[in-house]
């Protein structure tokens, strides 16, 4: 169906063919004609869908006719964080570039009285986060009676992130009678309660996650000592040496090794920034902006902070360490590969990786394939039996949060303890022969069918070899 035949106004449609986007992805055909018809919405679906332009273009289309007053948003779209808040922001601009439109945002790490003073000359849609939104609630200096269309985007990365009692709450204060968009990539138990406590018979829309359907992504597992430095070793060399490379994301799991990561990339003369929750938002768009327009080829981050962010052409990702998460893994290699884009995304992984590696492998529904050889099935003998995933991750990822508020909503408290860090194993330091080797299809591996349920990784399960 074209962009025509799904209700949207004559200067949403301009806006539409001046993107020069040929037709609706699925989110939009199936959710426009709903959001335009007041219906509430459900939609489970990820970044990398067109999911932001399903819910912007209806509601500038709806914003056309009426007025905002001081203090009173008309509508309200909620945000994990602040980069996907400018996000959203930017659509605003690039498809209501037509339209005298005051959109807002307002997240922590910039000044109040900036947003205090856009919110008195009244705006059509405030972008927020959900603290920094309640602070200006909680000073008085926000109405949000008027708010007409309410869009929860992100939600189980707000759940994963703290924010569901900030969301309950916003809930309460906009009029029972709004409508609700809600997106969220999956729907965990506390997710369906919400969706359950704050839709009115919803139309559910569920599009395939991109990452799954995405065979333009090359993934490799690379082996590594798990000490930091060795980890280091075979990055630098793997960036050396990967073909086609352009830029690429390097992912950590925590803020302190993405700090520490960058130091030591610049050390060795790398051309790196950095993008984790701890950094101000100016340092943050500085660090963004650069890497976009290629000022700077690598861009070390953390999950929070990158999540959804739309970064058009990335070559590459590289997984410094792997996720504790499998769907983190998805949205990670999800960065590049992007618009029809090829994309290689490579992941360092140590004995103690595996059984994070086995529920990729089986979340994915496919084996990732070895750069060079795999590790032997001695390797993992020295490493710990069971890998818990870190007490202190929950309390780091709140701390990534966009809100700026006291009490700890975020500090060096969220640091996990020396005893909560994983051991390190001593694993024999990675050939680095066998680094170099391009990337090769692995042999066709005989899972047993106990080895799921196990998740045991393949390689675990190798015989052992002993050398002569
Ligand atoms: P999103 O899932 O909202 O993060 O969108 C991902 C990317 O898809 C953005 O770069 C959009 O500009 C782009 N996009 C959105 N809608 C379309 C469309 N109908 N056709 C092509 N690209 C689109």
């Amino acid at each position: 169906m074209p962009f025509s035949k799904l209700g949207l106004s004559d200067k949403v449609l301009a806006a539409v063919k001046a993107a020069g986007y040929p037709a609706p992805t699925p989110i939009q055909e199936q959710a426009i004609p709903y959001v335009l018809a007041r219906r509430d919405v459900l939609g489970i679906a990820q970044t990398g869908t067109g999911k932001t332009a399903a819910f912007t273009l209806p509601m500038l289309t709806m914003l056309e006719t009426g007025r905002a007053r001081a203090r009173m948003p008309r509508t309200l779209i909620l945000e994990p964080t602040r980069e996907l808040a400018a996000q959203v922001e930017e659509s605003f601009v690039k498809y209501g570039a037509k339209q005298k439109l005051n959109v807002a945002l307002i997240i922590g790490g910039v000044s109040f009285d900036d947003q205090d003073a856009k919110l008195t000359r009244g705006v059509d849609v405030l972008i927020a986060t959900p603290g920094r939104l309640l602070d200006h609630f909680e000073r008085g200096r926000l109405l949000l009676t008027g708010v007409e269309l309410l869009v929860i985007d992100e939600a189980d990365r707000m759940l994963d992130m703290g924010f569901i009692p900030d969301i309950e709450r916003i809930c309460k204060l906009v009029p029972f009678t709004r409508q609700t968009l809600f997106f969220t990539a999956t729907m965990p138990p506390e997710i369906q309660r919400i969706t359950g406590q704050f839709l009115h018979n919803p139309v559910q829309i569920e599009v395939a996650r991109p990452a799954t359907t995405v065979a333009a992504i090359a993934q490799h597992l690379v082996k590594s000592g798990s000490k930091p430095h060795e980890k280091r070793d075979v990055l630098r060399r793997l960036i050396r040496s990967s073909d086609n490379f352009k830029n690429a994301i390097i992912f950590c799991n925590r803020k302190t090794e993405v700090a520490q990561l960058h130091r030591s990339l610049l050390r060795h003369q790398f051309s790196a920034a950095a993008l984790h929750g701890d950094l101000d938002q100016s340092a943050r768009t500085a660090a963004l902006d650069s890497f976009r327009k290629g000022e700077v080829k690598l861009l070390i981050a953390s999950d929070v902070a990158a999540r959804g962010l739309d970064i058009p052409d990335v070559s590459h990702v590289f997984n410094f360490d792997v996720p504790h998460h499998a769907d983190d893994y998805v949205h990670r290699i999800g960065r590049t590969g992007r618009a029809g884009k090829s994309g290689t995304a490579i992941t360092i992984a140590s004995p103690i990786d595996s059984k994070s590696l086995a529920a990729i492998e089986k979340l994915i529904g496919q084996p990732i394939a070895w750069m060079g050889e795999p590790p032997r099935a001695d390797d993992a003998s020295d490493a710990p039996e069971t890998v818990e995933r870190p007490r202190g991750r929950q309390r780091e990822r709140g701390a990534e949060r966009g809100g700026s508020r006291g009490g700890g909503r975020g500090s060096a408290r969220s640091q996990p303890k020396p005893a909560q860090r994983q051991a390190e194993s001593p694993v024999a330091r990675l050939d680095e022969a066998r680094t170099r080797q391009p990337a090769k299809s692995p042999p066709p591996r005989q899972q047993p069918e106990s080895q799921a349920e196990s998740h045991l990784p393949a390689f675990l399960l190798r015989p052992t070899r002993v050398k002569a």
